[in-house]
């Protein structure tokens, strides 16, 4: 062993005296408060949906809708604060970013009109063939799986839609290819097909929805698609929601993607 492996040993050790505190309860107290006062607070507005309350489980965007308190843990907190954070940081570098879309229709069974809504991060061109490329920025915990798999059904389906309401709005009809860009220890972009039918399939889900919200029953509604969305990380409802939500089956006939 040379000196400078001793070195570089003897540099890990703990001191004597030292302690090692390993867990986000040991945050300390401003910031656990900064990060659960810096929850977005988007409003409920009524017969308004947002694309990324349909995309999900709609039983969660339903407890949501009911007035439900967010009862994400620190770990469910520090992913949306990441990604809020970098939103807010990299979007203004690129012309075109933060551009909300509207769709809006009216079904037979109600009265009101109904408006669904987007906003995309940014575009780019696509550096060697020079396409514009409409972008989603995602930063998941760790992009292990990411690698092998790529984006899966819930972030492709958020910028295929994106994309489905800009061109029925005639906005940006020179883009015709959307990425999701995943950011952690390492970059995964996934190039996602476009695919247009993917706005009919978000309005099917948004009508059941309305329609839950109007007769007060989510369970008409599909429960989670994903194992991971009813973990504490991800539903916001409370234990007692989690464990209730469980008990209704799954309504397997709900317009999926
Ligand atoms: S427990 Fe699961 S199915 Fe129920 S609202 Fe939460 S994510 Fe959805």
């Amino acid at each position: 062993m040379t000196n400078n492996e001793v070195d570089w040993v003897d540099a890990n050790k703990p001191q004597e005296g030292s302690k090692i505190l390993v867990g986000l309860e040991y945050l300390p107290t401003p910031i656990k408060t900064h990060l659960r006062n810096n929850m977005s607070k988007r409003p409920s507005i009524k017969n308004v949906y947002h694309v990324t309350e349909i995309l999900y489980c709609l039983r969660k965007a339903y407890w949501k809708r009911m007035g439900g308190k967010n009862d994400f843990d620190l770990a469910g907190l520090w992913n949306i604060y990441r990604g809020n954070t970098f939103d807010k940081k990299w979007s203004p570098l690129f012309e075109h970013n933060q551009v909300t879309f509207k769709s809006e229709r009216k079904h037979p069974e109600f009265e009101d009109l109904i408006t669904l809504t987007g906003t995309l991060d940014f575009i780019w061109v696509d550096e060697s063939s020079l396409d514009k490329v409409l972008y989603d920025l995602k930063m998941p915990k760790n992009v292990f799986y990411k690698k092998q798999y790529g984006a899966g059904k819930f972030y492709k389906g958020q910028v295929q839609t994106y994309l489905a309401m800009a061109h029925e709005n005639g906005e940006y009809t020179d883009v015709h290819r959307c990425r999701v860009l995943m950011l952690a220890d390492d970059l995964v972009i996934e190039e996602v097909p476009e695919r247009p039918e993917m706005l009919d399939i978000m309005w099917e889900r948004t009508f059941l929805f309305h329609k839950s919200l109007k007769d007060k029953n989510p369970n008409i509604l599909r429960g989670a698609e994903a194992e991971w969305e009813c973990g504490e990380r991800f539903c916001p409802g409370s234990v007692e929601w989690r464990l209730t939500c469980k008990q209704y089956p799954i309504n397997e006939g709900f317009p999926t993607y």
